[in-house]
């Protein structure tokens, strides 16, 4: 039996209209699980407005009752976090553990989010003029969407939502297609905390929900996540639109071994990260530098890893990765083996031999020595359980490799040098580093986002620019008479 998946309009369940729906599937199994309705534009249009009246009513919310309500959301968020991790596990197929690593991720955005009574203190100037006051606040912008994408659907969606809210607008978010059902579960608990119906919306759909939410004029503004080819578009329309628009992309995450590594821990860190989530996070390492003679220890040291990694469905205890998000994505990432293969890489572990099931869509973890920036395994973004280890003389070598690559959303590296690590930091052109971690992960009260093609527009997201982003700066010049110069008595003395 498929379970129909709807929209959440004005505080409870719709269902879609438009006729158009898509199949969700169980990845661990293969079998569809659900149907996701595709919104079309007049649905779009129509969720719009309701989120427009919402916003009328919800900016004028104390601060104290929007903090109210986000401190009842997360504890909600808590209360039903094992079955928010199994909704993301059966639809996404990333394990247990790692679903309610992604909620308590969420989780922190919505803490730094019950802190708006302070987040939205403005400036103020005595006496710029005589008698002449300044001072600034900061105003909600009114409704603002937000397009995930299938890899974090819980922690994303909070990375927006829970800032875009505190500030006072209303939240339109159109999850991906592909694992839609932890949104209304989202929105219910919203619903629970005391939102008010129509400030949190759910459109869900595909291509024609996204550019209906881009023309319309009542969307202020746009947070995208997802991969860079559809970032760029949805920045370039978006701002030719008017809006405001914070697009990140996709990844080709770098981790640098310098010969005086901790090999084990470097080991240990690269293997987490580049196979936690089958690869499948925008911060997984994909390619390993290997500077000097730590080469062959490295590869030796992850390719012992390997085979102890148990493979199945996330929702059996036990198990470290479980299967990709399609089989038409499962399909595409063992063809990058096959090219990166025929391009010269040494396949020293091959996931497409792995012991692993057979329905669903799985992948084993795959390592490959010897790879060169000229091929495909290293250019594009494979989004799956293939590490790539590329050799190099000496560190400038590596911090030239990833200055020079497209991507940059995160890297790292590993080294007992205090002073190359710094130097690492100063140099590299990425926006995230991690210094003998697997890979920095997302800290709430810092915020998100790579560099070049890893995002676009220049605002990150969450954090305080998720602040900055979600509203917008006003500045009140006001000039009170001197009470003394009334000519209502106000029982000031006449003269001074
Ligand atoms: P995706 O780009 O395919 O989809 C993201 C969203 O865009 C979904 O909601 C989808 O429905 C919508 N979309 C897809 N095609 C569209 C089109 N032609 N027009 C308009 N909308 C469209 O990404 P995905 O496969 O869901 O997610 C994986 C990608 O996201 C990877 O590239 C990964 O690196 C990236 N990602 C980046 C970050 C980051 O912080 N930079 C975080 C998570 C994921």
């Amino acid at each position: 039996m498929t379970t129909r998946i709807s929209h959440w309009i004005n505080g409870k369940p719709q269902l879609g209209a438009s006729g158009r729906t898509a199949p969700v599937h169980n990845p661990a199994t293969g079998e569809q699980s659900g149907e996701v309705d595709l919104a079309s534009t007049a649905e779009v249009r129509a969720a719009v407005q309701t989120a427009k009246a919402a916003a009328k009513e919800w900016r004028s919310a104390s601060l104290s009752t929007r903090a109210a309500v986000l401190f009842a959301f997360r504890r909600l968020l808590e209360e039903h976090a094992d079955q928010l991790a199994s909704v993301i596990t059966a639809e996404h197929g990333k394990v247990h553990a790692d679903a309610l690593g992604e909620i308590a991720r969420g989780m922190e955005n919505v803490e730094f989010a019950t802190g708006v009574p302070q987040l939205l203190k403005g400036g103020f100037s005595e006496q710029v003029s005589v008698g002449v006051d300044v001072y600034s606040i900061r105003q909600p912008l009114g409704v603002v969407a937000g397009i995930t994408p299938f890899n974090f659907p819980v922690m994303v969606p909070l990375w927006m939502c829970a800032n875009a809210i505190a500030c006072g607008n209303a939240f339109v978010l159109k999850p991906s297609e592909k694992d839609p059902s932890a949104s209304l579960l989202l929105a219910e608990l919203w619903s629970k905390a005391g939102l008010p119906d129509g400030v949190f919306t759910v459109v869900q759909g595909d291509k024609e929900a996204v550019d209906a939410l881009l023309d319309d004029p009542d969307v202020a503004a746009v947070s995208f996540v997802g991969s860079t080819p559809i970032a760029e578009k949805i920045y370039q329309t978006g701002t030719a639109n008017g809006k405001r628009v914070q697009a990140l992309g996709g990844a080709k995450n770098h981790a640098v071994v310098l010969p005086d590594a901790d090999l084990d821990l470097a080991a240990d860190s690269i293997v987490s990260a580049a196979y936690g989530a089958a690869g499948e996070r925008c911060m997984a390492l994909s390619i390993a530098v290997a500077v000097g003679d730590i080469a062959d220890p490295l590869v030796d040291a992850i390719a012992v890893r390997l085979p102890k990694l148990v493979v199945g469905d996330g929702a059996q205890p036990g198990t470290d990765m479980g299967p990709l998000i399609t089989r038409e994505h499962r399909d595409r990432v063992a063809s990058y083996i096959a090219a990166g293969a025929e391009d010269g890489a040494a396949v020293v572990v091959d996931g497409r031999q792995a012991d692993v099931p057979s329905d669903g869509f799985f992948l084993g973890a795959t390592l490959l020595d010897r790879v060169t920036p000229a091929m495909t395994v290293y250019t594009d973004e494979i989004f799956g359980p293939v590490l790539g280890v590329v050799r190099v003389g000496t560190f400038e070598e590596a911090v030239e490799l990833i200055n020079a690559n497209q991507f940059a959303n995160g890297t790292a590296i590993f080294t007992r040098d205090g002073g190359a690590a710094r130097q690492f930091q100063f140099e590299v052109e990425v926006g995230m580093v991690g210094i003998n971690v697997p890979i920095p992960v997302p800290v709430s009260y810092y915020s998100f986002g790579g560099w070049k093609n890893s995002l676009f527009g220049d605002t990150h997201m969450y954090g305080p620019e998720g602040i900055n982003f979600y509203t917008r700066g006003k500045v009140v010049t006001s000039r009170w008479p001197d009470p003394a110069t009334s000519t209502i008595d106000l029982g000031f003395p006449t003269t001074r």
